[in-house]
């Protein structure tokens, strides 16, 4: 199994060898023959060779399996392209899958008082290869436009994906979509409610705008939610606010051949270097992969071990707390050989992939 890593720039440096230093102890204690591969994209590759990303990059991303990367910080530089945009394409990850899903012991961590964990578990799925990020665009000094694309083809696979992941949870289905408005948007809802009821999923829809607001105030009516490229952008973020911090979301992209594991944060340029960003997002979407892989119980430690550094209050600042990137990323991986030695057999109750 050949596994890429991309560490990227800024805290992706600090963030990947944390997760990796987890993913080398099962290889290592259980011989799963996992490759890995460095890959270098991004700003600092840039700087340096002039180019973000290569073909060559891309032939060597085609030949893994799976690739977990950190983040990238894009330049406002015309020559310098979206390497994301890039690798998404080039690779056809269509899927983007982000749960909502509080860490246990989070909300009492934070004082959170006015909303209960129980009432947080959602997972967004967003259209990642077409809509406004099709790329095609025309810019002038007086008029700028980016064309809005959706196709029937690329719905019904978002749509598949999604209604199979709410067969497998509490079959619901909300479509988030603005057809009112958007005319091309009625395709993407007409399409997704089709493949929703040919699967037997209980499929609903609201306004992009109304769903905003409903996310925050009742996250409890939601279960699987699918939408367009750029509302899924938007909205997920939004959703981290539902876990307390941005360094407590992970996100998966699945195509076909390959599927791309990334914290949903970026780069963060102000506290790189500093050694105090959030590790748990990084960790957590390594245990996506490992949910995607079938490895349900050792997905099923790592959200244990994440747990009990929430409980131990072994946190950094962004949850108010005093440990480094790499005492959280040393916490964790203790926690996680402890409860594999005394062979917990936890297998991972939110599988999502
Ligand atoms: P980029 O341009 O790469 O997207 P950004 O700073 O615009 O970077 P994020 O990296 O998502 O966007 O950061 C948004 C805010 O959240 C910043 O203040 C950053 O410090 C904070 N942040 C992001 N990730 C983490 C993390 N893992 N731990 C702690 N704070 C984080």
């Amino acid at each position: 199994m050949r596994t890429a890593i991309i560490e990227g720039d800024g805290i992706g440096k600090e963030v990947i060898p944390e997760a990796v230093s987890i993913l080398d102890y099962f290889n290592e204690t259980y011989h799963w023959g996992v490759e890995k591969v460095p890959v270098e994209v991004g700003l600092g590759k840039w700087e340096r060779t002039g180019s973000a990303i290569t073909d060559e990059d891309i032939t060597l991303l085609k030949s893994c399996d799976l690739i977990l990367f950190g983040a990238i910080t894009t330049v406002n530089d015309p020559s310098y392209k979206s390497v994301l945009l890039r690798i998404r394409k080039e690779l056809d990850l269509y899927a983007n899958i982000r749960p909502i899903l509080p860490v246990p012991g989070v909300y009492k961590l934070l004082k959170i008082k006015d909303r209960k964990e129980a009432d947080v578990n959602i997972v967004i799925v967003r259209e990642n290869s077409e809509g406004l990020y099709s790329g095609i665009e025309e810019i002038g000094d007086e008029k700028s436009t980016t064309l809005r694309v959706v196709t029937k083809k690329a719905s019904e696979r978002i749509a598949a994906i999604a209604s199979d992941l709410a067969a497998e949870r509490k079959n619901s289905l909300t479509v988030v979509h603005k057809s009112n408005v958007l005319k091309s948007d009625k395709l993407f809802l007409d399409t997704c409610k089709q493949v929703a009821e040919s699967k037997g999923v209980n499929v609903s829809d609201k306004l992009v705008d109304f769903f905003a607001y409903d996310l925050i105030m009742s996250p409890e009516k939601y279960d699987v939610v699918v939408t367009t490229n750029l509302f899924g952008d938007i909205l997920s973020d939004l959703g981290a606010i539902l876990l307390g911090s941005i360094g407590l979301a992970p996100s998966a992209n699945i195509g076909d051949k390959q599927a791309f594991f990334e914290p949903v944060h970026g780069s963060a340029p102000d506290i790189a270097g500093k050694g105090i960003a959030n590790p748990i997002a990084a960790i957590l979407s390594l245990k996506m992969m490992f949910d995607r892989r079938g490895k349900k119980r050792e997905a099923g430690l790592i959200n244990r071990a994440v747990s009990a550094a929430i409980h131990d209050k072994i946190v950094t600042p962004d949850l108010s707390g005093k440990y480094s990137t790499k005492e959280v990323g040393a916490f964790i991986l203790s926690k996680v050989r402890q409860y594999d030695a005394a062979s917990f057999c936890l297998e991972d109750p939110d599988g999502l992939l």
